[in-house]
């Protein structure tokens, strides 16, 4: 907002301290839309799709030219990023990644990959096939916020950490209260993450879920061993899907998506301090990457993602108001946020551009049920999922009661999980 009209006097208020949220902790994928065709289609149709998709194209190389710009080194590594298939429940998802690229003409951004080539990049007796997708990058999340904080300060906005918003008053001007004072706006963003499914304006449209990691001691001859010495960004094909990247320091980070739900906006321990979660991430480690047994794992953490019906952002403007609202990352966040931003600046600045004509702009999302149901629906499908996709990793076949209840969602054309 403050590059696009240097006049606006522009007010951060942050709860804790800008990047103590997910930005801040997250996998450190980049990646725009192209490894999401399959439902951009279903949700957007073909054009929409791909105009999302494009969109998306400028996340990497914007980022790119930020941190030049700004003269900081935030581990940008610019390298494909990979689905691979770890189960033959998961062979579906690949070829339909690689058909819908097909279908629209642009084959080149998601690219079928057979074990020989799966060996060459990262090998694991775990793949199976896998999709490559050409647009990727990886980042040290924790610098790529702060640098972004050191630009906004710089920019002459105004920055209060540990200053949340209690209640906003939508007016004219609109009314933002906080402990410790309030502050009048014409125009007010809302960008707060998971904690807008507990804002009343968001509240159906969005669920919290849990996103665990586990990054192990530097590996790097393990990584020389296995091939991995390339950069790619990998995922498998669960629902609660792993994401695991090496880092700049050679060691290994692997993600689950499979942490608990939450209960409405409420952020607490179950997002940071659930151990089976981050037992899952590491068994994830194990299983798809054999070849790292040896490592040691040092640390690990968690944190809530915003999850939307469809797995797709939205962005608008309150009705019959000037508060403009962006949420919904659904697990993909660090690349989107950036194009999410450019979003919001223009509504806020009232631009109309190919930006705000995207279909994630002033769209209709599924509304989820109310609470207590969306926590005790989406605990009971959460459980039942889990437990299919274990089962298919180990060859087995799941039990038809489980398979009926994990698919409830599909019927009702919702998605569980953070895919
Ligand atoms: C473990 C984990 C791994 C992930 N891995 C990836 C990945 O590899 N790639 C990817 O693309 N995405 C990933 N994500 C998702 C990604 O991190 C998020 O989608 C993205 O960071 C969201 O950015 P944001 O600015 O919307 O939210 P945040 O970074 O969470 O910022 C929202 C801020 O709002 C503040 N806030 C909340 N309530 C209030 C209030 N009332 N008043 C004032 N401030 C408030 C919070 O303190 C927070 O700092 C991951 C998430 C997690 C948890």
């Amino acid at each position: 907002m403050a590059e696009l009209e240097p006049s606006a006097r522009v007010a951060v208020l942050e709860a804790a301290l800008c990047g103590e949220g997910p930005s801040g902790r997250n996998g450190g994928f980049l990646h725009g839309y192209w490894s999401s065709l399959t439902r951009a289609r279903r949700v957007f149709g073909d054009g929409g799709a791909l105009a999302v998709a494009e969109a998306a194209s400028a996340i990497v190389p914007g980022v790119r030219e930020f941190v030049e710009r700004r003269g900081v080194d935030v581990w940008l590594r610019e390298a494909p990023m990979l689905e691979v298939s770890a189960a033959p429940a998961q062979d579906e998802a690949i070829d339909a990644a690689v058909a819908a690229a097909r279908d629209l003409g642009v084959e080149e951004e998601a690219v079928p990959v057979g074990r020989g080539e799966l060996a060459e990049r990262c090998s694991s007796t775990s793949f199976r096939r896998g999709v490559l997708y050409r647009e990727g990058a990886t980042v040290q999340p924790a610098r790529l916020v702060r640098a972004l904080r050191a630009a906004v300060v710089d920019a002459g906005v105004v920055l209060h950490e540990r200053t949340p918003m209690i209640r906003l008053r939508r007016d004219s001007p609109n009314v933002v209260e906080t402990p410790r004072g309030r502050v009048r706006a014409r125009e007010v963003v809302i960008a707060i993450n998971a904690a807008a499914a507990g804002w009343r304006p968001l509240g159906r449209r969005l669920t919290a879920f849990g996103s665990y990691v586990v990054l192990t001691e530097p590996v790097p001859e393990l990584l020389e061993a296995i091939n991995w010495t390339g950069g790619e960004s990998i995922v498998d094909g669960r629902m609660f899907l792993h994401y695991f990247r090496t880092t700049n320091d050679g060691r290994v980070l692997m993600g689950s998506g499979s942490g608990p739900i939450g209960f409405g906006g409420r952020i607490d321990e179950r997002f940071t301090a659930d151990a089976p979660s981050v037992a899952r991430a590491e068994a994830g480690l194990r299983f798809l990457l054999p070849g790292l047994a040896d490592a040691r794992v040092e640390r690990a953490w968690g944190g809530p993602i915003d999850v939307s019906a469809d797995h797709f952002p939205f962005f608008g403007t309150v009705p019959g108001s000037r508060v403009h609202y962006g949420a919904g990352y659904s697990g993909n966040g660090v690349g989107p946020s950036w194009l999410g931003g450019r979003i919001l600046a223009r509504l806020a600045l009232g631009i109309e551009d190919e930006l705000t004509a995207l279909p994630l702009v002033n769209r209709s999302v599924r509304p989820l049920p109310p609470e207590p149901i969306k926590r005790l629906g989406g605990g009971l499908v959460r459980g039942a999922a889990l437990r299919v996709e274990e089962a298919e990793q180990a060859g087995r076949r799941p039990a038809l009661p489980l398979r009926a209840i994990a698919a409830l969602p599909r019927v009702v054309g919702l998605r569980v999980g953070t895919r």
